[in-house]
């Protein structure tokens, strides 16, 4: 079952140009789900319109099975979100912002202590807010979005700026709350590299079209297509012709007999063919295409 369903949806901020275009989001129950595309892709306003914070123009969009316009305030009291800078008071500790935020959302009072250990932030005693680092105050965002026990989470770039460290901790703060509590989370980012060691899923969107969306495997699954072969023997240009005669487009690079990986029977038939004429082969290497190259190519 999916947790977020979207058909069809587009937005224009003027009557001319949509800047997304029949975006149909399909984020698994329990999913981390990285939405990913380079700036002014329109991740910002495809959540914006999840989260009903932008007038819904064009398509549907349903959240837990329901449909967003007519449960709206049902289905926000189950998501915990963060969108661009959150509000923290910069006077007070990390503590008594989330008392505050229990106190305005009418919640008991009672996770505090829980969230504040969840979140890496039990130690801050009485450390203002003010004078967190960066990954500090996303910490504290983060612990008031999931205060309430969202039973899904939308994130908006909630790695932007922080450094290698930070990155990691949040990381693995939302892959425990996902494998701890099964909270389905979407998290968008430009950076494929700063999500896809915690993601199940992806959506690559590109000047506001959905260009890929499925599991990382399936992700993963196109890079083998473009994955190459490189073979080092004792006479790269002999190498070559039988490459040739097994029907394989060679080139030789640094000495490297170097081609598009085929089927195991052809790897096969060529070792056999050069062993047979008195070829060494010294190493065979297979070189993936890395998903960043992937991403590039979707979106350009
Ligand atoms: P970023 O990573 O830079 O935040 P994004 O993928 O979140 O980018 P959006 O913020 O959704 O992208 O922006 C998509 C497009 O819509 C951009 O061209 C942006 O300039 C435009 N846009 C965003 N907000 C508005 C607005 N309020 N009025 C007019 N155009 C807007």
């Amino acid at each position: 079952m999916n947790c977020i369903e979207t058909k069809n949806l587009s937005h224009y901020y003027s009557h001319d140009q949509a800047v997304i275009q029949q975006i149909d989001l399909a984020v698994p129950k329990g999913a981390i789900y990285g939405f990913l595309g380079p700036n002014g892709a329109g991740k910002t306003t495809t959540i914006r319109l999840l989260l009903g914070l932008l007038k819904l123009q064009k398509g549907t969009i349903s959240i837990f099975g329901e449909d967003v316009q007519s449960n709206r305030i049902k289905i926000l009291s189950r998501i915990g979100s963060l969108i661009e800078t959150p509000s923290l008071y910069g006077h007070l500790p990390a503590q008594e912002n989330l008392a505050i935020h229990a106190r305005l959302f009418g919640i008991k009072k009672d996770r505090i202590k829980e969230v504040l250990d969840l979140t890496g932030l039990a130690n801050t005693g009485k450390k203002t807010a003010g004078k967190f680092s960066l990954g500090m105050k996303q910490r504290l965002s983060l612990a008031i979005a999931l205060y309430h026990n969202p039973e899904l989470l939308i994130l908006d770039e909630p790695t932007n700026g922080l450094d290698p460290n930070g990155i990691i901790e949040i990381r693995e703060l939302l892959m425990k709350l996902n494998a701890e509590k099964k909270t389905t989370i979407l998290i968008s980012s430009h950076i494929l590299t700063e999500i896809e060691k915690m993601v199940s899923h992806v959506g690559i969107i590109h000047q506001g079209t959905l260009k890929f969306q499925g599991s990382l495997q399936e992700l993963q699954s196109k890079r083998h297509s473009g994955n190459t072969l490189s073979l080092i023997t004792s006479d790269s240009v002999a190498a070559k012709r039988i490459a040739e005669q097994c029907s394989l487009s060679a080139t030789i690079i640094d000495n490297k007999l170097q081609f598009t990986t085929p089927e195991h029977a052809t790897t096969a038939l060529l070792v056999k063919k050069l062993v047979d004429q008195n070829i060494d082969v010294y190493r065979i290497e297979e070189q993936h295409q890395n998903l960043e190259n992937i991403f590039m190519n979707l979106i350009n």
